[in-house]
């Protein structure tokens, strides 16, 4: 048997950034991949969606998505290039917690092993979803004629994404949510607002609402996009002593070490604790870290995560619900794309901007969180994200100076 420093189950962003970072290290690494590399991310994902956002018909997000995701594909094909790393294609297994094994029959023991496998979609148990008519995103994305009405149960991000994206190839779009607003991770007046703004742009939500059979739902193709859950069968993780927790992630501590099997590491999608592709990536780092005895200040605290439709929205920190529910003293500073410059000159006058600092007599001022939807809302927040990881105040805020015209000028106070 052939034996290694570090093994790594997966190679999407979790696990090419961990053998990329270990291998710069010093560590030799093999990495198991049963798939394309890139993962859910580059493959069926992110870079997917994003090519969508960024085409003005259907036809053209096909073209282009043909070229972008082989091109970004060889650019990680090249980082597992490196001399430390050895990928290894095909679906791996534990024979047991310090061996993996192939399907095609390779044995390899490390002192360490990254389980970095991701997620898949969750299918909702209901009547008719096998249904040839129903598909998940990955299969959305493989659609090669533009569905005329398409119905997508669940407003969550891939939901809403999905709709903003077919509403403007010219689906007639139709979500249907359990809940009674879209987005619950957003701050739920920014979430409505948003909700209200893709209404107008010929969106139709049916909120409250419990589908029940598919056959009830009047459109050519239905999306389930009903939530992601860890990919783990056919792992084995019985033979390495790993127990699932109830909710069926891998259950890990801050540096996403298994908790009670030292030397296994469980990081991204498949830990189920922050379900994005920087997350991963930065999860990577801190298990490497840990297994080089390195310290690091990556604030884990403090991660923000963007929702892709047209408008876009972003967040970073807590909600204000939740801000009120954990007895936070704080108050909320609102602006408003329509009074920012070159939102008007960019004719994207829709959005929001919430940012809560706090009111307490310990922190005050202290920058605690940013919800907002509008044009790049994501690197808005992004700065917000920025200034929350070096303990920004809003007085602070104030002494910065922000180009002009420039979106990031919707952060500079006066607030209202
Ligand atoms: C439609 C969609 C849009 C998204 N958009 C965004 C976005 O805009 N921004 C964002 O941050 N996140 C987005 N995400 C989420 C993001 O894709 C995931 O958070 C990210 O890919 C998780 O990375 P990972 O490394 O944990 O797992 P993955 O990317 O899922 O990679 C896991 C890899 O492990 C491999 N694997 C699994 N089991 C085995 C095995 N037994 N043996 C060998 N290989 C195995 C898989 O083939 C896969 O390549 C999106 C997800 C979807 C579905």
């Amino acid at each position: 048997m052939n034996r290694t420093d570090l093994i790594i189950i997966g190679a999407g962003p979790g696990g090419y950034r961990a053998a990329e970072y270990a291998a710069k290290q010093g560590l030799k690494v093999v990495v198991f991949e049963e798939g394309e590399v890139g993962g859910t991310c580059l493959n069926v994902g992110c870079i997917p969606t994003k090519t969508y956002v960024h085409s003005a018909t259907f036809a053209e997000a096909r073209q282009r998505l043909a070229e972008v995701v082989p091109q970004l594909r060889q650019g990680v094909e090249g980082i597992l290039s490196h001399p430390n790393i050895t990928l290894i294609r095909g679906k791996a297994c534990f024979a047991d917690a310090t061996t993996v094994c192939s399907v095609c029959g390779d044995t390899i023991g490390a002192e360490n092993i990254i389980i970095a496998t991701g997620s898949e979609t969750k299918w909702l148990p209901i009547a008719g979803k096998d249904n040839p008519r129903v598909v998940d995103s990955t299969e959305l994305l493989r659609l090669d004629s533009l569905p005329r009405r398409l119905a997508i149960i669940g407003a969550g991000v891939i939901g809403m994404e999905f709709a903003s994206i077919f509403n403007r190839f010219g689906s007639e779009v139709t979500v249907i949510e359990y809940l009674k607003e879209c987005l619950p991770a957003l701050d739920s007046d920014i979430a409505k607002r948003l909700r209200k703004t893709l209404e107008k742009r010929g969106i139709n939500f049916k909120m409250k609402t419990a589908v029940k059979d598919i056959a009830d739902i009047d459109a050519d193709v239905v999306l389930m996009a009903t939530g992601r859950k860890p990919r783990t069968e056919g792992l084995n993780l019985e033979a390495a002593g790993i127990t699932l927790a109830a909710n069926g992630t891998i259950p890990v501590d801050d540096n996403f070490q298994i908790v009670n099997r030292q030397s296994l590491y469980a990081i991204g999608d498949v830990n189920g604790r922050q379900m994005l592709a920087h997350a991963a990536e930065m999860q990577a780092v801190r298990a490497v870290n840990h297994i080089l005895h390195r310290q690091d200040g990556i604030r884990f605290d403090i991660m923000p995560a963007a929702i892709f439709t047209s408008p876009e929205a972003a967040c970073v920190g807590p909600t204000e619900d939740q801000l009120k529910e954990q007895g936070i003293a704080n108050e909320c500073r609102k602006s408003f794309w329509r009074a920012n410059g070159k939102a008007l000159a960019m004719g994207q006058t829709e959005g929001m901007l919430k940012l809560f600092v706090s009111s307490s007599e310990q922190t005050p001022g202290l920058i605690l969180g940013c919800h907002a939807f509008g044009a790049h809302a994501a690197d808005i927040v992004q700065e917000v994200s920025v200034l929350m990881c070096k303990h920004t105040t809003i007085a602070e805020l104030s002494d910065m100076v922000h180009i002009h015209p420039t979106l990031s000028e919707i952060l500079k106070p006066p607030f209202v």
